[in-house]
């Protein structure tokens, strides 16, 4: 029989489930809160249930936990990334990032990534899988107790599409936000996508609380094509629209995030059709310097041209902000420490 993954239920099935096998119902919010509140390791754990119940859930269930293989702590920041190997010896990797308002934690959605944006180490392999929802939320459980301090914010952006992983992402936001869980509030909850439309929509129509982070990278459909393979299928004013519509729906504000690389689309030309794109948008401007990475030729853009883009859209009233680039000795960007762990040379030093 196959087992049942009980760290990837909510409290409903956990309760259906519990009754199944011949116990009260309540049963099941006491193994909730063992998993997702004291995040224990093992069934034998469990103090205030029977050793009977113990022994059934040990044979019936797989209780997620991910084991670190590698800590890297940057000495310029104090960020942290961590490679995780999963159950079936998978490895993923996250990032702890420190900041005076708390303790972000970027996590994998998948492990590697089928989008091919051009500039990314982590679609070099393709997909092999998606995570499962307590894969998602252990990475954050693993962090939280390696420094032993509250997680407070989280954001989906490290490797893998995470709305090419739809439904068990939302059961991953479902158990974050749980209050009998880690109880994190969902807008400290940002997700990231490429742009699927299809799923933005419906992610808007959930109404949830979460900050959607949109990888816009370039300002006309043809500059983002050449980026970004998902362009061909999704149009950019599709993708535009469909932000507009998350705004409708949640009230919530869009973050475009729009990696600079040089001589690509970094021009006074590119930031003023990108202004022009996006005027009147209720959204926030983060601009990353592409992080170089070998497989590839992209440069980032020397400091003035970052601060000219910046300026530029400032003048036609855009927030935006220059991401920190954190942890850059530690191969801070997406899927670099995995892809040098799996014995790839991608990393750039
Ligand atoms: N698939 C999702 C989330 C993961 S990528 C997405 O596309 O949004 C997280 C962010 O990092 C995206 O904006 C992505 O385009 C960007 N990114 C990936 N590789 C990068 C690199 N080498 N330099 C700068 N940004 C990069």
């Amino acid at each position: 029989m196959e087992k049942t993954d009980i760290k990837s239920m909510n409290l409903e099935e956990l309760s259906q489930f519990v009754a199944t096998l011949g116990e009260k119902r309540f049963r099941a919010k006491q193994i909730y809160q063992w998993l997702h509140q004291k995040q224990v390791s093992s069934f034998g754990e469990m103090t205030n249930i029977s050793k009977g119940l113990a022994e059934k859930l040990t044979e019936r269930c797989t209780l997620t936990n991910l084991a670190t293989e590698l800590v890297q702590i940057s000495k310029q920041d104090g960020t942290r990334k961590y490679l995780f190997a999963l159950p079936d010896g998978n490895v993923i990797e996250s990032v702890l990032m420190r900041y005076k308002h708390g303790n972000s934690v970027c996590i994998s959605s998948q492990v590697g990534c089928r989008m091919g944006c051009r500039f990314c180490a982590s679609t070099l392999d393709g997909l092999v899988r998606g995570l499962t929802p307590a894969e998602m939320l252990d990475q954050i459980y693993q962090i939280g107790k390696d420094i032993g301090e509250r997680i407070s914010n989280v954001v989906v952006m490290g490797t893998g599409e995470p709305l090419d992983n739809f439904e068990n992402l939302l059961k991953f936001i479902e158990l974050l936000t749980d209050e009998n869980g880690l109880h994190i509030s969902q807008r400290n909850l940002t997700v990231s996508t490429c742009g699927i439309v299809p799923r933005m929509r419906e992610l808007a129509d959930r109404k949830l609380q979460i900050t959607l982070a949109l990888s816009l990278h370039a300002s006309s459909q043809k500059k983002r094509m050449e980026l970004m393979p998902v362009a061909n299928k999704y149009e950019l004013h599709e993708v535009i629209d469909a932000c507009r519509y998350y705004f409708e729906q949640t009230g919530r504000r869009v973050t475009f995030e729009y990696s600079l690389v040089a001589g690509v689309n970094d021009t006074d030309g590119d930031a003023a059709e990108l202004a022009k794109l996006i005027s009147g948008m209720n959204c926030h401007v983060n601009l990353i310097p592409v992080n170089p990475i070998r497989e590839r030729s992209f440069r980032q853009p020397d400091h003035t041209a970052v601060l000219a883009f910046k300026n530029k859209l400032e003048k036609n009233a855009i927030n935006v902000t220059i991401r920190r680039e954190m942890g850059r000795d530690i191969d801070g960007a997406c899927g670099q420490l995995r892809k040098r762990y799996a014995g790839g040379t991608d990393a750039k030093e």
